[in-house]
């Protein structure tokens, strides 16, 4: 199937094909027809799938047929729960929406940061991207009408709900016109999204996009055993040995991701953390640098297993083991994604080695394992 036979624009063509997407993903095929036919949707599909596209493109067509927008009402809502997840969505909307032959803008806005400049951004914006609380204070400050909001996204519905926003979406809920389209985006169909589905969607088309447990063959595994006094020359090795250019590595605290960053900047190793206790804007430009070429390791916890989406990274490491099998999967589906294979590497100490067995069980994986006694590690 190609992009023309879904019936969007040649300005959209134009642009998928400038953006080097050559064919639509399973998503997308199936989603694109469904919302350009006014359906309500859910999708079942996790980042990686090409999601959001399964949804920016036909908004994009649907907003060409619309009366341009008042000051500060918008037409479409996307909620998402996390701040990162709001810029990536909003980059999609500008990547593509700068093709369109009207005028569009889009905002992505988020708390955590100060208001002020989003209150002032709000005006002539079709496409808001937002996380919960942070839209509430703003319709609170009537920076913003929901008057003319015509589609509603939930991007990552699970985790908005687990993140315990329920209330606060209630209420944004019933400032909306009642007559609109829905669409749903989920990894899974947890109870909380099942019982919001009831009550959010209108018959929907619903579209289950195989998960990334299912998809992990997509990724070269590889596992070292090793002390954990080793572990930081280890890394080092691996770093020089592969001449890994970009990687991303994951560490179960902020303390240690901190730590593992600093030691790697002290070798000549240009690193940097990520993690909940940096400011947003610290968060961003790590995130900015990281995507650029200009950090080659990128040190995070869980926080970023989800959601965030780096384009063509080769190499994952797990420094230390996430405690929950689904949560390994999570981090390790940033590299190997759709038709582009990474590599991922974990680390194992004596102690984690049987939880590792656990995690590849989950996964219905297993894993070659190299001692890195066998390696020589001097002089890292
Ligand atoms: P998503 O699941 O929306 O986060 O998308 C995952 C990645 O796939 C993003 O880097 C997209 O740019 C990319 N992508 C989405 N759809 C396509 C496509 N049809 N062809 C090539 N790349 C795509």
């Amino acid at each position: 199937m190609s992009f023309a036979s879904l019936k969007l624009s040649s300005h959209l063509l134009n642009s998928l094909e400038k953006h080097g997407f050559k064919k639509p993903y399973p998503i997308q095929e199936q989603a694109i027809p469904a919302i350009l036919d006014g359906k309500d949707v859910l999708g079942l599909a996790q980042t990686g799938s090409g999601k959001t596209a399964s949804y920016v493109l036909p908004v994009l067509m649907q907003l060409e047929k619309q009366a341009p927008t008042r000051n500060r009402h918008i037409n479409v809502l996307v909620m998402v729960p996390t701040r990162e997840l709001a810029i990536q969505v909003e980059n999609v909307f500008s990547q593509f929406g700068a093709d369109v032959p009207f005028p569009f803008k889009s905002l992505a806005v988020f708390g955590g940061v100060s208001i002020n400049p989003q209150m002032k951004a709000m005006s002539n914006v079709n496409v808001l991207v937002a996380t919960p609380g942070r839209l509430l204070e703003l319709s609170e400050s009537n920076a913003l009408h929901f008057s003319s909001v015509s589609t509603l996204i939930l991007d990552e519905a699970d985790k908005l709900l687990n993140l315990g926003f329920k209330a606060e979406m209630d209420t944004v809920f019933a400032l909306l016109p009642r007559k609109r389209q829905n669409l749903l985006f989920s990894a899974t169909l947890s109870p909380d999204v099942k019982s919001m589905q009831q009550v959010l969607l209108n018959n929907p088309v619903t579209i289950t996009i195989a998960p990334e447990q299912e998809r992990t063959e997509l990724i070269n595994q590889m596992g070292y055993y090793v002390k954990d006094e080793k572990k930081g020359p280890l890394l080092r090795y691996l770093i020089k040995e592969k001449a890994m250019e970009q990687v991303l590595v994951f560490t179960s605290s902020v303390y240690q991701a901190d730590l593992v960053a600093d030691k790697l900047q002290k070798n000549g190793i240009s690193a940097r953390a990520i993690h909940s206790k940096k400011s947003q804007g610290n968060r961003t430009e790590t995130l900015h640098y990281f995507k650029q070429g200009e950090i080659t390791v990128l040190v995070a916890t869980d926080l970023l297993s989800r959601g965030i989406d780096i384009e063509f990274l080769p190499y994952v490491i797990n420094y230390e083991l996430p405690r929950s099998p689904k949560d390994f999967v999570h981090r390790i589906g940033r590299t190997g994604r759709a038709e582009n294979p990474g590599e991922a590497i974990t680390f194992v100490t004596e102690e984690g080695a049987h939880h590792f067995k656990v995690i590849q069980k989950k996964m219905k994986a297993v894993v070659t394992m190299i001692d890195s006694e066998n390696l020589d590690l001097s002089g890292f």
